[in-house]
């Protein structure tokens, strides 16, 4: 809302209004009485009295559709922005402050007039820099950075002779510069660069003349570059590189540009930072992947060695107790039946191993498997126990998806079979479903077992890590081990719910898309695969 305010002396406001560094108008009526010198000058007139007695929308630009004419009054806002038309047509952005004054006994318009094109720029310069930011968000390479950033500051900040250098060894490079020349200042040497380099201060050389360190990147005949500013880039607080502007005028530069290339080297650090914490990512990844795999391929030579071994103990262990247990007496006879039986569980944690081992080697390609069949011949090779123990198994519809027999027969046997085992109810039910999710599938195997405490949730899942002794339950404790890692090699992911006393299930999700996964130089076929698994 605009104030009224009574001017008591006529020219004692005038000599106030011409001192002012805005432009300033009184308005009356819509028709212009008064204006100072700013105001004149900055619509582009020579003398007052051309403006004077004239409209004052003639004065608005018509390209400035969001104020077309504000006329002081009750709903005038205070302060608004609009463009002005000078008098050669072009147009200036001003900022208005408007008040109600008495002016020769009328109530008028007081208009201060300030010209906000370096703001309005500053502001238009500023945004492109925040869009640039947003765009190098999706940056993977430092080329790139390097790349986009020569792009904003000609493009949008309208600079000129431009260079993005990096540090490289003892050398500053400029790699990426406005006339494609590779430069190399060597970092105990002279150069503007350097000095923001080693100072990891912004440079500004408003005389390259005076200064000693400047280094010309002239070619002899061409005019030098008189004005000079150098940003450093720092990443983490180390300079990681420099954004260098040259100029053929002097005094180019000043000190919104400072602002705004500091702005800009801020978001190239940034990004910079992001691409170096990716890449460090990627590394321990790949790194990570490359250590199982030398481990599971330790694991498998060391169980696959040890297998003979165990064969020979096993067999004389047998022999003797066939061929010579009447000489022995019973403490012997006794020693010689552990000697079995643990040579017997030592070569079942062996084949587990071996099993677990072969997971990661990959198979050539992935193919489609109808899983209800899979789940159909499951129930056939288990026809014994199920008959045995009055069991039922349920199968919902299962889809088809692409992944390899062997191991989502594994899958879900080692399910299937801890659902039986694991149940002491005397109608033991297990159901086998899934849910269709947009990118993958959830499945699941439900029993009404002896169930799981939530403590033991993670532990199950370790290798050879088990709640119940052999005579309890037998086993190794390596089939849920073997199946994460089923589930973990497409993509996927297992859990499980469970209530002591009531039941059991897992959960696992595979994803659609599986033919993304990558044959390695082990690759094994799927022939090759199926004769592993069986032997
Ligand atoms: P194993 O069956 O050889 O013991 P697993 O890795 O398959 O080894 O299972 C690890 C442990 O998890 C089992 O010893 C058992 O205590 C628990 N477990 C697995 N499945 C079930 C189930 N369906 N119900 C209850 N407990 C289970």
């Amino acid at each position: 809302m605009v104030e009224l305010i009574n001017f008591p002396n006529l020219t004692t406001a005038k000599k106030f209004l011409e001192a002012s560094r805005d432009a300033v108008f009184i308005i009356f009526d819509e028709k212009i009485e008064y204006v100072n010198d700013r105001a004149v000058k900055l619509l582009g007139f020579a003398d007052a009295y051309e403006i004077i007695g004239r409209w004052s929308c003639e004065f608005i630009s018509h390209d400035d559709k969001s104020v077309q004419y504000k006329p002081a009054g009750k709903n005038t806002p205070f302060r608004y922005e609009l463009k002005l038309r000078r008098r050669d047509g072009t147009t200036v952005d001003v900022e208005n402050q408007i008040s109600i004054i008495e002016y020769g006994g009328r109530p008028s318009s007081l208009v201060f007039s300030r010209d906000i094109t370096e703001r309005k720029l500053f502001e238009a310069k500023l945004d492109a820099i925040h869009r640039h930011a947003v765009k190098m968000g999706e940056i993977e390479t430092l080329e790139e950075i390097a790349k986009s950033t020569m792009q904003i500051l000609q493009e949008d900040l309208g600079f000129y002779f431009v260079g993005f250098g990096v540090v490289e060894g003892d050398g500053l490079y400029f790699k990426e510069t406005s006339d494609s020349n590779v430069m190399k200042l060597p970092l105990d040497g002279t150069g503007i660069p350097v000095r923001a380099m080693n100072s990891g201060k912004t440079q500004f050389v408003l005389d390259t003349r005076k200064d000693h360190d400047f280094v010309s990147s002239k070619i002899l005949g061409e005019p030098e570059n008189l004005s000079e500013i150098c940003v450093p880039v720092k990443v983490r607080n180390t300079v990681f590189g420099v954004i260098n502007i040259e100029s053929e005028k002097l005094n180019a530069f000043d000190e919104n540009d400072r602002k705004l290339l500091e702005i800009l080297a801020g978001h190239v650090a940034s990004s910079i930072a992001i691409i170096q914490e990716k890449e460090k990512l990627r590394k321990s990844l790949d790194e990570l992947s490359e250590r199982n795999r030398e481990l599971d391929e330790y694991t498998y030579i060391v169980s696959h060695d040890l297998r003979s071994p165990l064969r020979s103990i096993q067999a004389f262990a047998e022999f003797l107790s066939k061929e010579a247990s009447s000489k022995l007496d019973d403490m012997e006879r006794d020693y010689l039946d552990r000697i079995i039986k643990a040579s017997k569980r030592m070569s079942e944690l062996i084949e587990d191993l071996l099993l677990l081992s072969r997971v990661n080697r990959k198979f050539l390609d992935v193919e489609v498997i109808d899983l209800k069949e899979i789940v159909k011949n499951i129930e056939t090779d288990l026809e014994a126990l199920i008959a045995e123990r009055g069991a039922r198994i349920q199968c919902d519809d299962l889809p088809e998806i692409q992944g390899h027999r062997v191991w989502m027969r594994q899958l879900f046997t080692n399910l299937i079979n801890n659902g039986l085992k694991f149940n002491d109810s005397l109608a033991p039910e297990i159901e086998v479903g899934c849910e269709e999710c947009y990118d993958y599938y959830l499945f699941y195997v439900k029993d009404n077992g002896i169930g799981i405490e939530e403590k033991n949730f993670e532990k199950i899942f370790k290798l050879f890590q088990r709640l119940h002794t052999q005579e309890e339950y037998p086993g190794t404790g390596a089939g849920l081990t073997i199946c994460k890692k089923i589930v973990e090699f497409y993509g996927g992911r297992i859990w499980v719910e469970s209530k002591p006393g009531v039941g059991t299930a897992f959960y696992f999700t595979i994803p659609k898309n599986v033919l993304k996964v990558e044959a390695s130089d082990s690759a094994l076929t799927v022939d090759e695969s199926a004769q592993l698994v069986e032997n």
